[in-house]
């Protein structure tokens, strides 16, 4: 399927590695014309390089900080006018609620709700005036299946789920939709981080934990940042504009509802 997105202008977000990575590489293929930003800049250029390869996209690079008002205005500067916006950042630490001070709480609040906000805001009139756009927030799972060790970023990302929800319907008449991926877990840097983590504190060998996580998903496996790539690569398809203020969980399974 063609997703009639060559030639349209991505910010993705927090891409050098993981799922933000894989949307990259997914909008890349499909011709779109990528800003990719993050902070460390030797993965960023590898990434974009190695993209830029297999793809022949243009890919332009930002080392920035997104949750930071400088960073975001690097961004934005070199992305201007964006039809394609993926909003994304690294995850508050998990912990007791009872250790999280104020600063804390600012701080998720920051990276998983008020920076996607406000790129939102910088970009979205934008997109309405030229009758496109595609907006996605990777945010997780946890929105749906709280995790209770993850509660800044139950609380940042369900901030940020609740006022989409309501912008999301009054974009989509200009054929600008905004919609959240919440991955369950996907075989990425930040995934091996947190078993390393907890192997450590458990006493457990790395492999053990990751393999305990594995039983608890249905489909038996993690999954491939590819899949996730793609999906955002369909929302931000043409062909997806009666699709807006939805929250699609790639889970494997994993939460047990009906809805
Ligand atoms: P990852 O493999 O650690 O990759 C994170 C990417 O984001 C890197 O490119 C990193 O590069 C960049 N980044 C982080 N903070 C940034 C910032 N402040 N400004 C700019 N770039 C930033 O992580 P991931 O697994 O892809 O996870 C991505 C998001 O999905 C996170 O918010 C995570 O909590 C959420 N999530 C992931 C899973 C999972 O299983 N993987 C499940 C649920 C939710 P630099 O460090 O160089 O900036």
């Amino acid at each position: 399927m063609d997703l009639g997105i060559a030639g349209r202008q991505a910010l993705v977000c927090a891409s050098s590695k993981g799922i933000g990575l894989a949307c990259a590489l997914s909008l890349a293929r499909e011709g779109a014309a990528l800003t990719m930003v993050a902070r460390g800049k030797d993965a960023l250029e590898q990434s974009a390089e190695a993209i830029y390869r297999g793809t022949g996209a243009s890919v332009t690079t930002v080392a920035a900080d997104i949750t930071t008002p400088e960073g975001r205005a690097a961004a934005l500067s070199a992305c201007p006018t964006p039809d394609i916006l993926v909003t994304n950042a690294g995850g508050p630490k998990p912990g007791d609620f009872r250790d999280w001070e104020r600063s804390h709480w600012i701080a998720a609040l920051d990276a998983n709700m008020l920076t996607p906000i406000a790129l939102i805001k910088a970009t979205v009139d934008g997109m309405i005036a030229r009758r496109f756009g595609r907006i996605i927030n990777i945010t997780s799972g946890t929105v749906k299946a709280p995790i209770d060790i993850l509660g800044l970023s139950n609380g940042a990302r369900s901030g940020l789920t609740g006022f989409v929800a309501g912008l999301a319907r009054k974009t989509v008449a200009h054929n600008v939709t905004i919609n959240n991926l919440l991955p369950g877990p996907f075989e990425t840097d930040r995934l091996r981080e947190t078993a390393g983590q907890w192997a450590l504190q458990s006493g457990k060998s790395e492999e053990l934990v990751l393999n305990e996580r594995r039983a608890t998903v249905p489909a038996g496996r993690f999954g491939t940042p590819a899949e996730f790539g793609d999906a955002c690569a369909y929302l931000c398809s043409a062909q997806a504009g009666f699709i807006t203020g939805q929250n699609l969980l790639l889970d494997g399974g994993i939460y047990p509802g009906t809805f």
